[in-house]
């Protein structure tokens, strides 16, 4: 029998794996990935396509076609739980899989059941995730903005609420007859956790473009029509973003697998389970024993050779390589309008330039791996 590797999402700490399922195959490996969709979407642009930057094929992966070309075989599915004493994959279509090794790169998603009011996704509440949600809600805006003025509310004050809110903007101010009124629910301050150097320019720039935020207080209930403020204030609603934060896929408490305080699946430096060694797991779906690390598309990247290199070692017995989180990242917010804010340790600035150099830096990631798709 051969050994069998099991990816669960193709996700950005999966992408060098992917590129190379080929050489897992050449080597008598098994390769299935399960995933719910037959492409994969790069986050960091997902509000720039939003805002009709970028089109929904400019910021997407071919997982699938990159699976099966390599001799992979790829499973259109979302996986619900394991039992990792069985090594046993269950899905909701209700299939059932077994592995050697398995490893999770499952994501994160907005928790629309615990936002004020336990609201469930309607025609005019889109959550900012999975990305997918970004090119429904773009198509839909497009057409209302072309029928009426709207009022777009956007609940959460983190840096998500500040890109969808200026991409919004840019769509209408792109694409529409009518201007909306743009109105971000932050609680009590807005990009509470960034530097005042970060927060003020992202707050000027989308104040200057009529957007307004308000930090009064917290959201009590959301209806399709309404934001109700704790305060006891109420302002109607056309259109709704829900962007209260992400929580790591809900696959690893459902499963009885040790997990982290954010019930992400607990790891270790090798990006490994300690009580079940053969579950690796990669981005924002994993609790990083060692050092929690923010929920950013950066590290997910710089997981990718370690992930590559510990599940083949792990099929072939060899000897694993420690994941090290590396220095400060670089942060660049798209705030639209073609405008950006840039931090890189104290080095922070806001404008075109900063736009300029995010969208430089995506367009070079997706072609890099883009190209795998042409090339195979
Ligand atoms: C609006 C927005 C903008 C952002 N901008 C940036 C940015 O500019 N830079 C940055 O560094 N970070 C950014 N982030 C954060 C970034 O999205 C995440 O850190 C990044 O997506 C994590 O990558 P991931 O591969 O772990 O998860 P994801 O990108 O969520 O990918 C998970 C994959 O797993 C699949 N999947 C999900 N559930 C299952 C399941 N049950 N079974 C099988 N497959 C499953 C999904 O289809 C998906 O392909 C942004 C986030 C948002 C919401």
């Amino acid at each position: 029998m051969r050994k069998h590797l099991v990816l669960v999402g193709g996700g950005h700490a999966h992408m060098m794996t992917l590129e190379h399922i080929g050489k897992f195959v050449e080597k008598g490996f098994k390769v299935t990935v399960i995933g719910p969709s037959f492409y994969h979407y790069y986050s960091g642009m997902g509000p720039g396509m939003l805002g009709g930057t970028y089109s929904p094929s400019d910021i997407r992966f071919a997982t699938r076609d990159v699976v099966q070309k390599q001799g992979g075989v790829f499973v259109k599915d979302k996986v619900e739980r394991i039992d990792p004493g069985k090594k046993e994959i269950y899905t909701r279509t209700g299939h059932t899989f077994t592995y050697d090794v398995l490893s999770f790169n499952a994501g994160s998603y907005v928790p629309m059941k615990a936002a004020p009011g336990r609201i469930e996704e309607q025609d005019n509440i889109y959550s900012v995730k999975p990305i997918e949600k970004l090119m429904e809600a773009s198509d839909k805006l497009k057409a209302l903005f072309e029928q009426k003025k709207l009022i777009i509310s956007i609940v959460g004050g983190g840096p998500s609420s500040a890109e969808v809110a200026g991409n919004v903007w840019q769509l209408a101010k792109k694409t529409g007859r009518h201007l909306p009124e743009i109105r971000i629910f932050a609680g009590k301050k807005f990009m509470a956790r960034f530097p005042e150097s970060v927060r003020s320019r992202v707050v000027s720039s989308l104040k200057k473009r009529g957007i307004q935020i308000l930090e009064t207080g917290y959201v009590k209930e959301i209806k399709p029509d309404k934001i109700c403020l704790e305060s006891g204030e109420t302002f109607s609603t056309d259109f709704i973003f829900m962007a209260l934060g992400v929580k790591p896929s809900t696959i690893f408490e459902a499963s009885g697998l040790p997990v982290g305080p954010d019930k992400g699946l607990l790891v270790n430096k090798y990006l490994q389970s300690e009580k079940y060694p053969e579950i690796f797991g990669g981005g924002d779906c994993i609790y990083f024993k060692d050092e929690p690390l923010d929920k950013v598309g950066v590290y997910a990247v710089r997981e990718n050779p370690i992930l590559l290199h510990n599940l083949l070692a792990s099929l072939e017995g060899k000897e694993l390589e420690m994941f090290d989180p590396g220095p400060e990242y670089l942060l660049i917010f798209n705030v639209g309008g073609g405008l950006g804010v840039f931090k890189k340790k104290g080095l922070v600035f806001g404008g075109k330039i900063a736009f300029m150099v995010k969208d430089y830096i995506d367009r070079k990631f997706m072609k890099q791996f883009q190209a795998i798709e042409k090339e195979l």
